[in-house]
């Protein structure tokens, strides 16, 4: 691999051994101002993880080329650092799909050879490629569109023929799951970790606002007592482990967003079961959170019976047609009752003080007619 491509693919075998060669120790990466460069671009990577795009450029530059490279190690160490499972797969993901943009415009020679890095052994034909059925069920099993099935697939000679794009695409799985399974790293020394702290922080704050940004809040906090019959009924399901219906799962997550709950509190939610996909839930929680650009919103009360979903109707359902209009009306009824308790106090409050008023003029009144007399 020439320079450049180290720089746009430093996940690749080689790059370690690269970076080895250039001498330069982690230490010098995290202190020295040389890599000051290096650093704040790695500090750039994680950052666009979470807003939803790594951006790459590319220049000639060598010592562009050189921070560009070695800000990928010191990405690794703030994700490390941060030691979340969520965060690292988010991460790993975005890192991909940048390599991917890249990929797409490369020869189909280094395709082949970047493809081999990965384990996987390819041959091309003419605009075809075709690989090992083996290599393709690995780097396809994460990919959910039915067209990804080996049944949806030709097959010859136990080598499954696919375009340059679905390769590329088939490559991009295959470098997240070198970088998730390269976390959890061997324990960070505390030195480490101290250096990054400022770092870390930052992030995590800043994953927090990204977090909240896919959640409507207009209804303050949330306050899961007044959830309408359905949303409960199918929430303790969740919790006992119990598989939801596909339109009860979008009916409750849409819901939950609605009413201001994080994507990160809703997959919570669903990390009951012994099966549970964090990636895939993830991606279902954020897809209907907006994150392909439509903002789903919850199905109202007829198509929640259209679909057996409308469970434990109570009174208040007979007044209202949507199961958020249920969760605002009751959130109104709860803060009517508080301004009414907080109104009765007052009077009492001021009650009381009108009696001591009372006794405090009573009792100057005797201390003047004494003194009179
Ligand atoms: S009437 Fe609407 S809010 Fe009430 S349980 Fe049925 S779907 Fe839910």
């Amino acid at each position: 691999m020439d320079e450049e491509h180290i720089a746009l693919y430093p996940f690749a075998s080689e790059v370690s051994a690269y970076v080895e060669s250039l001498g330069v120790s982690l230490e010098s990466l995290l202190n020295s101002p040389a890599f000051r460069r290096s650093r704040a671009r790695g500090m750039e990577r994680v950052m666009q993880s979470i807003e939803g795009e790594i951006e790459k450029s590319l220049t000639k530059d060598e010592s562009w080329l050189l921070s560009e490279t070695l800000s990928y190690p010191f990405a690794q160490i703030l994700v490390a650092c941060i030691d979340d499972q969520l965060f690292t797969k988010r991460y790993a993901l975005k890192e991909a799909e940048a390599a991917l943009k890249w990929l797409e415009k490369e020869s189909t020679d280094f395709l082949l050879e970047f493809g081999e890095d990965f384990g996987i052994q390819a041959e091309a034909e003419e605009l075809h490629f075709s690989m090992h059925f083996a290599d393709y069920i690995r780097f396809s099993s994460s990919i959910r569109e039915p067209i990804w099935k080996l049944t949806n697939r030709q097959l010859k000679s136990g080598m499954v023929v696919v375009t340059k794009k679905d390769f590329v695409r088939l490559l991009q799985e295959a470098i997240k799951e070198r970088i998730e399974k390269s976390f959890p790293a061997p324990k960070i020394p505390s030195e480490i970790s101290s250096f990054c702290a400022p770092y870390v922080a930052e992030i995590k704050d800043h994953f927090e606002i990204h977090k909240k940004k896919f959640g409507a809040t207009d209804f303050g906090a949330v306050e899961p007592e007044l959830f309408p019959p359905c949303i409960s009924h199918a929430l303790a399901n969740v919790q006992g482990g119990v598989n939801l219906a596909h339109s009860m799962r979008f009916a409750m997550t849409s819901f939950l967003l609605s009413v201001g709950m994080s994507v990160d509190e809703i997959l919570n939610l669903f990390n009951v079961s012994p099966d549970f996909d964090a990636e895939t839930t993830l991606y279902q929680i954020e897809h209907i959170a907006g994150a392909t650009g439509n903002i789903y919103k919850p199905p109202a009360c007829d198509t929640m019976r259209t679909y057996g979903n409308c469970i434990g109707r109570d009174r208040l359902c007979e007044k209202i047609n949507h199961p958020l209009a249920y969760y605002e009306k009751k959130l109104y009824l709860k803060n009517r009752e508080k301004e009414k308790g907080k109104e009765k106090q007052e009077e009492e409050e001021r009650g009381k003080e009108k009696q001591e008023e009372k006794r405090k003029g009573k009792t100057r009144r005797k201390v003047k007619g004494k003194e009179k007399a």
